[in-house]
């Protein structure tokens, strides 16, 4: 398992602003670092630069201290499960909603990806269990139910980097209950990085960064940025 640093990062999509400026951070292996600010603070772009999909106009990135190149770009992504705000199910049973992803995972691999995203209490309690079809032709899952199943099909990749992003929506609180646990579950396995719109998702994070305006302007653990305030 690997840790990524950032040195100097800077990155802007217009001439005129930067989205990101010299951003100087370590994630270090299995641990869970949450990324926290305000709309437009840099999340998301930083999010991005962490799994390659776009590189920074100066500074680097590290992966176990060997900057991150065109050649170890497949490994790193290959080593990242990434679960967006509002994810993606096809149209198609649970079951094989996991098993596009991973056709080879057995049946017990499945469930176990299920308990650790705590979507296998839901999916028992459904009429065909994971038989059950999704999506337009089936059943309508809740966001948090969607967002539990891309969770365990993220999981169900075995990834060392798993990127969390929580949902925004202060309607589902069972969610982030649910979410809250599976990450707790997972905290130590594997390196987790979460976006984090609630101060609930900082309070298991080792680390938390403050981003405003494309800078870091705190970081610490939960604990000691409370204490700063
Ligand atoms: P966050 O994830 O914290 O909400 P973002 O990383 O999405 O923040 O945005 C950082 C800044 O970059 C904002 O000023 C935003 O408007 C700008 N930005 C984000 N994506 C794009 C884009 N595709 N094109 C132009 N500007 C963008
Ligand atoms: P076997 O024990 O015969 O190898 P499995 O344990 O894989 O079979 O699955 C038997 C049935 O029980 C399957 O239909 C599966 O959906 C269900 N099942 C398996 N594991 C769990 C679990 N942890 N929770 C709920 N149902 C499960």
């Amino acid at each position: 398992n690997q840790e990524i640093q950032c040195q100097s990062i800077y990155f802007r999509y217009i001439e005129s602003q930067y989205a990101l400026q010299n951003i100087n951070l370590s994630i270090p292996a299995n641990h869970m670092t949450a990324f926290v600010g305000k709309s437009g603070a840099g999340k998301s772009t930083l999010i991005d630069l962490l799994m390659g999909l776009n590189q920074p106009e100066r500074g680097q990135l590290l992966i176990d201290g060997v900057p991150l190149t065109s050649d170890n770009l497949v490994s790193l992504r290959q080593a990242i499960s990434y679960v967006p705000q509002d994810p993606f199910l096809f149209n198609a049973s649970i079951r094989e909603n996991l098993k596009l992803v991973v056709p080879n995972a057995t049946e017990a691999e499945i469930w176990e990806a299920l308990e650790f995203s705590s979507a296998a209490e839901f999916v028992r309690k459904l009429a065909d269990g994971l038989d059950t079809l999704i999506g337009d032709r089936g059943i309508k899952l809740s966001g948090g139910e969607r967002q539990r199943i891309v969770l365990a099909r993220a999981i169900l990749r075995n990834p060392s980097i798993l990127v969390l992003d929580e949902a925004t929506s202060a309607l589902d609180t069972e969610n982030e209950a649910n979410i809250q646990a599976a990450l707790e579950r997972l905290k130590g396995k594997m390196t987790i990085i979460v976006i984090a719109h609630r101060l609930s998702t900082i309070r298991n994070a080792d680390q938390v960064v403050v981003l405003e305006d494309g800078q870091v302007i705190q970081q610490g653990g939960f604990t000691q940025l409370a204490e700063e305030k």
